[in-house]
């Protein structure tokens, strides 16, 4: 089943704000400006009046100016446009959880999943810009389609105060006469880039081989194809949203060259403390430990073995680092660098695997230990608690604050 994607901008955003804070200014020739006082400030945005005598966004106050006789220039006011901006956040999560701001007062919205609820894309548009107009004054232009490229260039076909639909059916007949920079990720350069090929419209892009995109702007002409064929399919990602992490590691390279096991021990025990207090602070668990070992003769060679049970323990993580390094490196020669990497992470919510070898209670507790020093050491300082062995091996200074250090050599995350 295709998606339903909805763009929806508010119209002439901050200008719109200001008219509303000032409703005599709403009778007026307005525009925002940046740096007032200076000649040189710019148009940030501008009423429908203002918009009928050529005032453009970006252009000079002075500029402006001249088109527009009798224009009203204010100063922008960011507070209450982020409140506006997030009022309507607000409105838009009412239909759906998959809201994705662009800027200030531009947002996609997949309401794939809600149209059994609330009607088509269509009709739930044209319900966001009246309960947006209703509640907070403001005008919406929407756009609909199977995707966001196109769901964002219908929301700019009609303005203002409008919904255009953009189907599977009709993409080609609505925009494939428009300029190809009208659609998003064409910027001046790659226009005149497109141009220098003979493509102006988004149908010439679209028709276009991709081999000749790809050589000659690479991925991106790629994605610039597809987009003009309707075949972005690139999520809306609400903004709570961030990239899960995929692995936490610390690594030293050495000044001097580790010489001996006991060396290595006492370096990633270090690292092991450093890399599951991150795994805490994110609330991860590893799966599975990964160590980098770089040689004197600058070959690294890389190793992982699974944990016992998904853990945020430093002691465990360290057994098995080190005990992988006993058993696969084969000591030719000295160690130059150490990365201690935690893989296969899941959030700390998940249930775990149970292993018979593992005793679950004394690792429990030994991770509230974990918690607990990790809370003194945030309060009291860094390595105010820590093993006992980095203690009398190796020196964790706490004028670096991000990462063991043992003299001689330099940390890197
Ligand atoms: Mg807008």
């Amino acid at each position: 089943m295709s998606r339903v994607i909805l763009h929806c901008d508010m119209n002439n955003f901050f200008a719109s704000v200001e008219c509303l804070l000032n409703p005599e200014l709403a009778e007026k020739r307005v525009a925002v400006c940046g740096n007032i006082q200076e000649r040189h400030g710019i148009v940030l945005a501008k009423n429908e009046r203002a918009k009928k005598f050529g005032v453009k966004t970006g252009e000079t106050i002075w500029e402006a100016q001249k088109k527009c006789p009798g224009l009203v220039i204010v100063p922008p006011q960011y507070r209450y446009y982020a409140e506006f901006s997030k009022r309507a956040r607000e409105i838009y999560k009412r239909y759906t959880d998959l809201v994705e701001p662009f800027g200030l007062d531009e947002c996609w919205l997949d309401v794939t999943g809600s149209i059994r609820l609330f009607g088509d894309g269509k009709k739930i548009a044209d319900d966001i810009r009246a309960v947006i107009k209703k509640e907070l004054g403001l005008t919406v232009s929407a756009g609909v389609s199977f995707n966001k490229v196109f769901a964002k260039l219908g929301s700019d076909l009609k303005k203002p105060d409008a919904t255009t639909v953009i189907s599977e059916e009709n993409f080609r007949e609505l925009i494939y006469h428009l300029p190809a920079n009208d659609m998003i990720g064409i910027g001046r350069s790659t226009f005149q880039n497109l141009k220098n090929i003979g493509v102006d419209t988004i149908g010439e892009l679209a028709a276009v081989p991709v081999d000749t995109l790809r050589i000659r702007l690479g991925k991106h002409g790629e994605a610039l194809w597809r987009y003009a064929n309707g075949l972005d399919d690139s999520r809306v990602i609400p903004e709570e949203y961030s990239e899960p992490i995929k692995s936490i590691g610390r690594g030293i390279t050495a000044v001097r060259d580790l010489v001996d096991a006991k060396e290595v021990h006492a370096v990633m025990l270090a690292l092991s403390v450093e890399v599951a207090r991150r795994l805490r602070e994110e609330n991860l668990f590893a799966g599975a430990v990964q160590i980098s070992v770089r040689d004197s003769r600058l070959v690294t060679r890389e190793f992982q073995c699974a944990l016992p049970i998904e853990t945020s323990n430093s002691g465990l993580i360290e057994k098995y680092a080190y005990d992988l390094f006993c058993r696969k490196y084969s000591w030719e020669y000295n160690v130059r660098s150490v990365t201690v990497r935690a893989i296969k992470l899941v959030q700390c919510v998940c249930a775990r695997q149970l292993d018979m070898q593992i005793d679950i209670g004394r690792l429990e507790r030994r991770e509230k230990i974990d918690g607990i020093a990790d809370m003194i050491n945030k309060r009291y300082g860094k390595g105010t608690i820590k093993p006992m062995t980095l203690f009398s091996d190796i020196h964790i200074p706490q004028s670096r604050p991000d990462g063991a250090l043992i003299p001689g050599f330099n940390i890197r995350t």
